[in-house]
């Protein structure tokens, strides 16, 4: 719930766009709990909050789920490393987007927390299981992926993480168009990104995710 007002915040989501989730698991069976729909950041409350299961079921509270429920359902089922989803659509991130422009590796801090330059997944269409296979495809084992001409979203083992991951993301994505307005940004050096590459598979070897 702060995580979802910090977002508000930072002005990674406004309104009641984006849609934050956590994975939990009741007596071994695995659920999430997800921000529910059409509700301002602004307003919500703890007791807003949906628990759901892999099929979008509702197992608790009122109010209906994220629109975009079963793409945080494909991120968890294709990621077993993953314990929370952020789906925002923050402004460079979505420019990058809309471009359909990855954003290459230009900051040791990409490599090392989100797994090296952030790729954009093919359109998919809002609410959607295609949209879910379509960013867990581009996702790969990285933190995050940019959703063609919709937004951006970032993974994490933990809510605090994929937080982390998302004002990244939104950092790199700015760097990366205001370098573009100042001439052709420049790639980390090859053999940088693949040292750095291997200080992320180790973090995300230790938390259990894909080798
Ligand atoms: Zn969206």
């Amino acid at each position: 719930m702060l995580v979802a007002k910090e977002l508000e915040r930072l002005g990674l989501v406004a309104g009641s766009s984006g849609n934050v989730s956590a994975r939990v698991q009741e007596r071994g069976r695995p659920l999430l709990v997800i921000t529910p729909t059409s509700r301002s950041y602004s307003s919500l409350r703890v007791r807003d909050v949906v628990v759901i299961d892999y099929e979008g079921e509702p197992m608790r509270g009122t109010l209906p789920p994220s629109s975009e429920t079963m793409l945080h359902v494909a991120v968890y089922q294709a990621r077993r490393d993953v314990g929370a989803v952020i789906h925002t659509h923050s402004i460079y991130a979505s420019a990058c987007a809309v471009a359909g422009l990855e954003v290459p590796p230009l900051l040791d801090e990409m490599v090392v927390y989100l797994g090296g330059g952030i790729k954009v997944a093919e359109y998919g269409f809002p609410g959607t299981t295609e949209l879910g296979a379509k960013a867990c495809a581009a996702l790969g084992d990285r933190k995050a992926v940019l959703l063609r001409n919709h937004g951006m979203v970032g993974v994490g083992a933990t809510l605090e993480e994929a937080m982390g991951v998302c004002r990244l993301v939104e950092r790199a994505a700015h760097i990366f168009v205001m370098a573009s307005l100042l001439g052709s940004p420049t790639p980390l050096p090859a053999d940088v990104v693949e040292k750095e590459r291997a200080l992320y598979g180790m973090r995300l070897r230790a938390e259990g995710g894909p080798s």
